[in-house]
């Protein structure tokens, strides 16, 4: 390779890299009778285009009320209250509900788990997925046959035309996944949010699942969050992993340095968590449960649950420390756990 085409090479990557998405500071509450509840607390990260992007985490991480905050779909008693989501260069924040509804529709989508129960029990699959083509992207009822045909078969669906006149109590788990995602990318969305794709379904199916993501990733530059709680299928599927705590992002690597390398004490207990490193290595678990989010507790939120913790940690929250390229963790004694770990091994 000449110097010029490294050149290249490089500014390819930087641009693929070019972020589509940038959440600053962002701030999510819900007003309760108990208290104000801080569950996004100044978040910031940023996805870039055609990137698919884990978000990793615990119930009550605040990960799936991240993907709702993205599409301005948080319901009384919670409010974005702080912060910017820049999509485009465009502060969502700042949309109307004319404006997110068109943006929903056309620009970002999202996708469930319990696909079922996300499509609507007494349209056939056909006649749903002509309603977005028509009402959308403004095609004849020929046309949105014809297209709704193509995308049943991007997403595998055999005999296309036949399930077109199929009723969702009459597909599979897997297959009312693949519907889904097949309505979610008719419009050619720069963003897919998938909140928990898999949950539910088995593992043959979840493994075709994740493929597909990526086939579309491939085929179409779409950028995707995985929001998961399951770091198996988060290594299968993810170029870049993000780990949530208490509402923060408290580690992100490249999904090959993550598992070689990971660093946060919270990382290391949901890696410790998982079935397939039971017995391999002495790290830490994770003992107690995620903070109640009313009474946040000072400095670190991980304090009360991390064995390195110190006065500091409890008095002061860390920063984000680099750890290498595009990976950094936020916690103050890094060296620590790194040396801990090292001698477990
Ligand atoms: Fe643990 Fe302290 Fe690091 Fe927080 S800052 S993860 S409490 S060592």
């Amino acid at each position: 390779m000449t110097t010029n085409d490294l050149q290249t090479h490089i500014q390819d990557a930087e641009q693929h890299r070019a972020p589509m998405l940038e959440v600053r500071e962002l701030e999510t509450q819900f007003f309760t009778r108990k208290g104000v509840a801080r569950v996004l607390d100044k978040l910031s990260f940023d996805i870039g285009k055609g990137e698919i992007v884990g978000l990793v985490g615990e119930s009550g991480s605040g990960k799936s009320v991240t993907g709702f905050s993205i599409v301005n779909l948080i319901k009384s008693p919670g409010k974005i209250v702080a912060g910017e989501i820049l999509f485009e260069g465009r502060d969502l924040t700042k949309s109307t509900e004319d404006q997110m509804r068109e943006i929903r529709g056309k620009s970002i989508a999202m996708i469930f788990q319990n696909p079922r129960g996300s499509l609507n029990p007494v349209l056939s699959v056909g006649d749903q997925l002509c309603q977005v083509l028509k009402y959308r992207q403004g095609m004849s009822k020929e046309q949105a046959k014809r297209r709704a045909i193509e995308l049943l078969t991007l997403v595998h669906i055999p005999e296309p035309e036949r399930r077109l006149k199929a009723y969702p109590h009459q597909l599979s788990g897997g297959m009312a996944q693949r519907v889904m995602i097949a309505m979610a990318i008719s419009c050619g969305p720069e963003l897919l949010i998938a909140d928990e794709p898999t949950t539910g379904l088995d593992v043959t199916i979840e493994y075709q699942i994740i493929q597909l993501l990526k086939e579309m990733r491939d085929l179409t530059g779409t950028s995707v969050i995985v929001i998961t709680h399951d770091l198996n299928m988060a290594a299968e599927v993810c170029d870049r992993i993000m780990v949530m705590y208490a509402g923060k992002v408290v580690e992100q690597a490249p999904v090959d340095q993550f598992f070689s390398r990971p660093s946060h004490p919270y990382t290391l207990g949901l890696l410790a968590s998982r079935p397939s490193l039971h017995g391999s290595a002495e790290i830490p678990t994770i003992p107690g449960n995620v903070p109640d989010l009313i009474h946040r507790p000072s400095g670190c939120s991980f304090h009360p649950r991390c064995r390195w913790a110190t006065a500091e940690c409890s008095a002061t929250e860390p920063e984000p420390q680099t750890i290498g390229p595009h990976h950094t963790a936020s916690c103050h004694h890094l060296e620590e756990v790194q040396r801990d770990i090292a001698a477990a091994r």
